[in-house]
């Protein structure tokens, strides 16, 4: 088991992210890639210079050339590794979470994240101290790279039809969260020709104007402006803006499921093909996929799972359904500037209301729930869950256990970083979607006990 790395990195306050830390473990991290170039960006946390000084040191001390990007959202340090050709990437962001939080997300060749068994690979060179030192002569460069931000607005423009949006001249109202959105999507929308409006969206790693999660909670002032300024759509991003979410014209909050099975239908309508996503997303995207001549792939929850399988299978999009968008097209990881250009694009070619949009999209309800369990215990309980639920459904064993009944499905998964096991359940109805999840509450608070 992976000791410090998650789905997407490796995530702590400062207590695990020392600047000691920090520099063994990206030199561990060079060591993996073997050298070669790596680019790396930070968002605007206030521990980021000294995490991006950490970094910098430990790859330069195993003979890695560093690329760094400066200030900037983690989709752009995963396109310029796609671009770049580098071996490798890190973007030093805490995504969504408080300000105190910072992260590593490191990537491998084509801006693919490392996924938590890679992860325990670098752990081991880490833990067993085989980190190849560079000599003094074998030292390389850090080049400054100021130019990422545009180029990623250039490329993000270009997949849009810019002369039918500068038509429509919508009024979007947008909240980066005072995340790294700020410094690429509001000057973009503006280039496209859209009227834009901006709230927090002033750099600020503090977050003063709100929480980093985009959650329906943490919008209210997006949600309570869109209407009274007559919006066609409030857009929002996470802190390091791989993940968007949408209001409709009418001050509605649109739940990630949804501009995603958007997202896929504008995907299969440009070209057919395969549709990744994680076993734990709605099957709006199943739905929909079918609908347009597309055929789901489901791999493990976590954007690297996503990255990888997308590449494999030439898939013509991926996501999760908070919001996460891949469009391969551009680059291999989720970019919440992508996904809201392709949603202003729809909008202005179906020449209808946002909230139409959604509309014609698959209707689903879920629930969740979590149940406490040690991790030492979670494998256990999930296998004697297996036993005991046997023949109620089509079992899928991807990531932890998915049942999926005619109209409805349950999965019970156990968390990577806490110690709970995850119920989550979706059906046509809410009143079913809580009998479903209540019900496998009940069996695995049983199994837990025992
Ligand atoms: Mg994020």
């Amino acid at each position: 088991m992976a000791k410090y790395f998650g789905t997407y990195g490796i995530r702590g306050k400062l207590d695990l992210l020392t600047s000691e830390f920090a520099v063994k473990i990206c030199s561990s991290f060079g060591t993996y890639l073997n050298g070669g170039k790596i680019i790396i960006g930070r968002d605007a946390r206030l521990t980021g210079e000294m995490l991006r000084n950490a970094a910098v040191a430990g790859l330069l001390s195993v003979g890695c050339e560093v690329v760094d990007l400066g200030v900037v959202p983690a989709p752009t340090v995963e396109l310029k590794v796609k671009e770049a050709k580098a071996s490798g990437g890190i973007a030093i962001t805490a995504s969504h979470n408080p300000p105190e939080w910072n992260a590593f997300k490191f990537m491998g060749a084509d801006g693919i994240g490392v996924s938590k068994e890679e992860g325990e690979k670098i752990e081991r060179i880490f833990e067993e101290n085989r980190i190849k030192k560079a000599e003094w002569n074998e030292v390389k460069k850090v080049e400054n790279y100021p130019n990422a931000l545009k180029e990623h607005k250039e490329i993000v423009k270009k997949y849009v039809n810019s002369e039918l949006i500068k038509k429509e001249k919508l009024r979007l109202l947008l909240d980066c969260g005072n995340g790294t959105a700020s410094l690429i999507a509001p000057q973009m929308l503006k280039e496209l020709g859209c009227q834009v409006i901006t709230i927090n969206s002033q750099l600020d790693g503090s977050f003063p104007g709100r929480n980093s999660e985009p959650t329906k909670d943490n919008l209210r002032d997006l949600i309570n402006s869109v209407k009274t300024i007559g919006a066609d759509a409030g857009i929002a991003w996470d802190g390091d803006a791989d993940r968007v979410v949408f209001v409709d014209e009418k001050g509605n909050y649109i739940f990630g499921d949804k501009s995603f099975a958007l997202s896929t239908r504008i995907a299969l309508e440009e070209r057919k093909g395969p549709v990744v996503t994680t076993i734990a997303t709605s099957n709006a995207i199943a739905d929909t996929a079918q609908k347009y001549g597309g055929k789901i792939e489901y791999v493990k929850v976590g954007g690297p799972y996503i990255s990888k399988r997308v590449r494999e299978l030439h898939a013509v999009i991926g996501g999760e359904e908070a919001g996460g968008v891949v469009w391969p097209k551009i680059h291999y990881g989720k970019d919440g500037i992508i996904t809201a250009a392709k949603i202003v694009e729809e909008i202005c070619k179906q020449g209808a209301p946002l909230s139409s949009l959604v509309k014609e999209m698959p209707e689903y309800y879920n629930a969740k729930t979590k149940v406490n369990c040690p991790s030492k215990k979670k494998m256990e309980v999930l296998n004697k869950f297996k036993e005991r639920i046997k023949g109620e459904g089509k079992i899928i064993e991807i990531d932890g256990v998915r049942i999926n009944f005619t109209d409805s499905w349950v999965i019970v998964r156990a968390s990577w970083t806490e110690d709970y096991i995850r119920i989550f359940s979706e059906a046509k109805k809410q009143k079913e979607a809580d009998r479903i999840v209540e019900k496998y509450k009940e069996i695995v608070k049983k199994l837990s006990k025992n």
